[in-house]
């Protein structure tokens, strides 16, 4: 029975964070913020000798919804780590630092700098995924069913319900995006209680069936009357940022399942 258990559990998911408050979330509050001072609540040496530092707020995208995690600097007055990766577990975010000089102490305080670089293409990655499920819908004159997506630096994929190849319809497809890229919309971001939300996506298509039950209040991303759904990701503030969509390839993942990946670029 324990070894089954143990089978189930990393050792990662065995760290006792009891005790510890609640990270609070500098993105969701304003996906900009590239530099942040924070506290240093807790450091944590991991059984793969890896330090992973809790902070009392963060700027770091610690991944999730298809969006990778970010990297960057953690920055103290005697000390210098690169942030390598991140992982929340439940309320907390954890900070793995590597290449650490000086100490890291708890109770000392540190400036988070975020490769924005990175981040910002990933933002405008994102956006452009969320813009595209419905310019393939209203391409294709079908409101098809996204059943998969996510993406990395240079490109994001969308998997749908759709027979047959897409690929003549890439003009029309990337046209439409293209156009709503132009019209240069808000991107809206707000909570709303379950129910509501549930209503609401539906206008747009899409649905809250893969959000854990519990969830009783839903963060809304909105391409402002063109695309919405429930999203913990990072977005722009509005899709001229884009720049440009150019779609790249598309793939059967068979049964009726269709796969397009696309990247955004500078006109
Ligand atoms: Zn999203």
């Amino acid at each position: 029975m324990l070894k089954q258990f143990n089978d189930y559990m990393s050792v990662k998911d065995m760290l006792d964070l009891s005790g510890i408050p609640p990270t609070r979330l500098l993105y969701y509050e304003d996906a900009y913020v590239k530099e942040f001072e924070a506290k240093v609540i807790k450091v944590l040496k991991t059984e793969n000798r890896e330090t992973g530092v809790i902070l009392d707020e963060t700027a770091f995208y610690p991944g999730g919804g298809g969006q990778p995690s970010d990297i960057g600097l953690m920055e103290g007055n005697t000390m210098q780590a690169k942030v390598v990766r991140l992982r929340r577990k439940g309320e907390i975010v954890i900070h793995y630092v590597d290449e650490v000089f000086g100490e890291i102490n708890e109770g000392n305080h540190v400036r988070g700098v975020v490769n924005w670089e990175r981040r910002y293409k990933l933002m405008r990655i994102h956006t452009s995924a969320h813009l595209m499920s419905q310019a393939i819908r209203q391409a294709l004159s079908k409101p098809v069913e996204i059943v998969g997506s996510g993406m990395d630096l240079e490109k994001a994929r969308l998997d749908f319900t759709h027979a047959g190849s897409t690929r003549e319809l890439f003009p029309q497809i990337e046209a439409v995006a293209n156009n709503v890229v132009k019209e240069n919309r808000t991107v809206k971001i707000r909570l709303m209680p379950r129910n509501e939300a549930e209503e609401y996506v539906k206008k747009f298509h899409e649905s809250l069936k893969t959000l854990p039950p519990q969830v009783s209040e839903v963060r809304i991303v909105e391409i402002e009357g063109w695309h919405a759904c429930a999203c913990g990701g990072t977005h722009v503030k509005s899709t001229g940022e884009i720049d440009e969509i150019r779609l790249l390839s598309r793939s059967s993942k068979g049964k009726g399942i269709e796969r397009i990946e696309f990247t955004v670029q500078k006109p």
